[in-house]
């Protein structure tokens, strides 16, 4: 087979030249195409195929893999894949080289999946803060081989696929020749060799295992839904990879009485009529598990739908410290039918402020009535249904529920 030495003569080194020789000519093919030195379409293009090319002969795993199979078997993939035709990362490696800004990519080792979890909690329990211990299973490398699959020394990297776990076929169908890629039969995929007797006995050469472990999630007080709390590469291991995070999502479950506003609770508060024109007290049972006992001052008059505000009674602010705010709506608890007698009524015209007089211009036209129970089923969305009764349209604007006996 001849060797394929494409990616050498674009650095101007030779098929033998050292890690150093490679660096330098590298650097020399950059600094002459690279794009602010050389603005032309053609230098951009070169630029590229070098950076390429340097990219895969400064890695040494790369390197071999080239050496054996040219670029065509960099093309197949093998551990982390290499993009279609390698080209277009160059500038990332030139500024690893020089410095200077560029897209990050990650190079190196392959960064494991990220866990991810909801943690529920109740808004007492985002109040008050909490440590919740939850198991987690997850893959580990193999502790009695430390993740070598064997005894020290005794893995051999697989010289038949050039420890890639995977090979190329070439197949003959009819006219056509095939390639394809294909799981390597001498190491089954794991690109070692390992000589059974010196095979890790606990995990029979996989190099992983299972574990459970219990996270301590500390939930801060005032945490919000959708914060996150992040064990840094607690995730599954795996031989040659970065494990990624465990990460928990703080959920907040609904409250029966509560609703949240940032770092404000919403209540409503039902009080009587008595106490909303002539003060009194009422009680609201409060997510710190406290009660607060609140008294409306005589003389002030609470109308239902009115807001009122109860300071630092909200719910604890995270880092900044203190409190966010109680935030109350009112509705009027009024008193049943036939709550007094009509001589205690009459009392009321003494307290109360006089009624509104009925204004309606003298030469009007009059019609009486009378106010009938309303029955929300009668009246649902569509107009003209049974139980409405019209004279006209004009006395549409009578609303529903009152009807109307011509004179
Ligand atoms: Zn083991
Ligand atoms: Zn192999």
């Amino acid at each position: 087979m001849v060797k394929e030495t494409k990616f050498y003569d674009l650095l101007g080194v030779s098929p033998n030249a050292s890690e150093t020789e490679i660096k330098k000519g590298y650097r020399k093919q950059a600094l002459k195409y690279h794009p602010d030195k050389n603005p032309s379409e053609e230098a951009a293009e070169k630029f590229k195929e070098c950076s390429a090319a340097y990219e895969v002969l400064s890695d040494s795993q790369k390197r071999e893999v080239y050496d054996q199979y040219g670029e065509e078997g960099l093309n197949g993939g093998g551990a982390g894949g290499f993009p279609g035709g390698g080209f277009g990362f160059g500038d990332d490696i030139f500024s690893q080289f020089f410095g200077g800004a560029g897209a990050q990519r990650p190079s190196g080792p392959q960064r494991g999946r990220d866990i991810k979890h909801e943690i529920q909690n109740t808004l007492e329990e985002l109040y008050k803060g909490r440590t919740a211990k939850l198991a987690l299973n997850k893959q580990i490398l193999c502790k009695t081989c430390e993740g070598r699959g064997g005894k020290a020394g005794a893995v051999k990297k697989c010289t038949s696929c050039n420890g890639q776990g995977i090979k190329f076929v070439t197949r003959q169908m009819g006219p056509m020749i095939q390639r394809f890629q294909t799981e390597c039969d001498v190491c089954h995929g794991s690109g070692d060799i390992i000589d059974p007797k010196d095979r890790c006995k606990d995990c029979k050469g996989k190099k992983i295992a299972n574990e459970r472990k219990v996270l301590e999630v500390h939930v801060e007080p005032g945490m919000r839904e959708g914060q996150k709390i992040v064990f840094k590469g607690e995730a599954d291991q795996a031989p040659d990879v970065i494990p990624g995070d465990v990460i928990f999502v703080v959920v907040e479950k609904p409250h029966k009485h509560f609703k949240r506003a940032g770092d404000d609770l919403l209540y409503e508060a039902e009080i009587d009529l008595l106490t909303a024109i002539a003060g009194g007290e009422f009680a609201i049972q409060h997510v710190s598990g406290d009660w607060l006992k609140v008294s409306t001052v005589p003389g002030e008059v609470i109308s239902s739908g009115m807001k009122k505000v109860i300071e630092g009674k909200g719910m604890p602010v995270p880092k900044y410290g203190g409190y966010g705010n109680l935030i109350v709506t009112f509705k009027i608890k009024f008193p049943e039918n036939n709550f007094a007698t009509e001589d205690k009524l009459k009392e009321l015209e003494n307290i109360l402020p006089a009624r509104t007089p009925v204004s309606i211009p003298a030469k009007a036209s009059i019609d009486e009535c009378v106010l009938s129970d309303f029955d929300p089923t009668k009246y649902s969305k569509s107009k003209g249904r049974s139980g409405r009764s019209y004279d006209s349209d004009e006395e549409e604007q009578h609303g529903e529920g009152v009807q109307c006996a011509s004179q």
